[in-house]
């Protein structure tokens, strides 16, 4: 690679909000047969809000908001951040032995009640995965297939609750998995949310590949296996989470508007978090290729 093919190209997509930290990773990202997405904060705006929820004994619904504003308090989640929004400014109940799990949810004791809050996989583990009353979980799916991330409420090993959040689609992302696919390049989405809801959320997108439930520590893993059977892959992330797999992809991008350990773990840095500037930052490395030989 002539060094300055790399300095202009480095140059010219600094104009356009890429900023490649590394130059080799341009020439990888020429090369690149997949871009894996992460959805939250990468595809959608990041800023879920509670749109609904359902409770066994609908008349405490407010106390149990309340109940789980409270553990929420003990955590960074943007699922947190929408559930003190929804409360607002209230006195909230006193809290014992929190403990935040990330890529599951929270747990500990509010008024002397043990709670679990998080994903199905995550409450799973303190209900011993019984099932939620049948109306719970209709509702749950319904809200599921809208997209909608779920958050279960489960007290003393009892599901009692689930709420629905929704985080709006960023305004260009289906606009880059078009071109993206107009590239030639195969796209997946990859996330820790459920499987109904991160499929509602590629089906809107005409994300072909998906893969839900992943846990943090997973997401890497599952662009090895990829990788493994000979694909080539840019993964696009924002969050701390996503660090390992920014690592392990052929070429890490990192939304700019994202956690600093994404940023610096990035091989290239989409400064304005915008999706667009994905097939943007393939042009510009296919172009400079080109310019190479
Ligand atoms: P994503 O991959 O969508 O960014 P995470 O890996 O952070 O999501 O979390 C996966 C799932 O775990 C979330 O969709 C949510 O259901 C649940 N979860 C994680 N943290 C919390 C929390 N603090 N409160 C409630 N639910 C949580
Ligand atoms: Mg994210």
């Amino acid at each position: 690679a002539t060094p300055v093919a790399l300095m202009v190209a480095t140059g010219r997509g600094a104009e356009c909000g890429i900023l490649v930290r590394r130059g080799a990773a341009l020439e990888r990202l020429a090369e690149i047969d997949t871009v894996v997405f992460d959805k939250t904060g990468t595809l959608t705006a990041g800023r879920p809000a509670l749109v609904a929820s359902s409770w066994s004994a609908p008349g405490e619904a407010q106390q149990w908001l309340l109940r789980v504003a409270a553990l929420e308090k003990a955590s960074e989640h943007p699922i947190a951040g929408a559930l003190l929004a929804a409360v607002g400014e209230v006195p909230l109940p006193a809290t014992e032995a929190v403990e935040p799990v990330p890529g599951g949810g929270i747990r500990g004791r509010v008024e002397g009640v043990r709670l679990a809050v998080g994903s199905r996989r995550f409450v799973d583990t303190e209900t011993g995965a019984r099932a939620p009353e049948p109306l719970l979980e209709a509702w749950a799916e319904a809200q599921a297939s809208e997209g909608r991330t779920l958050v279960w409420v489960v007290a003393e090993g009892v599901p009692v609750g689930v709420m629905a959040f929704a985080d709006p689609l960023k305004p260009t992302s289906a606009a880059a998995v078009t071109e993206l696919h107009a590239l030639g390049l195969r796209v997946a989405l990859l996330s820790g949310d459920s499987r109904r809801s991160v499929e509602a959320v590629a089906r809107s997108l005409a994300i072909e590949e998906v893969r839900a439930e992943v846990r943090p520590e997973e997401k890497a893993e599952v662009l090895r296996q990829w990788q493994a059977q000979g694909r080539r892959l840019a993964f696009v992330g924002d969050g701390i989470n996503d660090a390992p797999a920014l690592a392990q992809a052929d070429v890490g991008i990192a939304m700019g508007t994202g956690t600093d350990v994404a940023i610096e773990t990035g091989d290239v840095v989409l400064m304005r978090g915008d999706p667009a500037a994905v097939p943007q930052a393939v042009r510009l490395a296919r172009a400079t290729r080109r310019t190479i030989r």
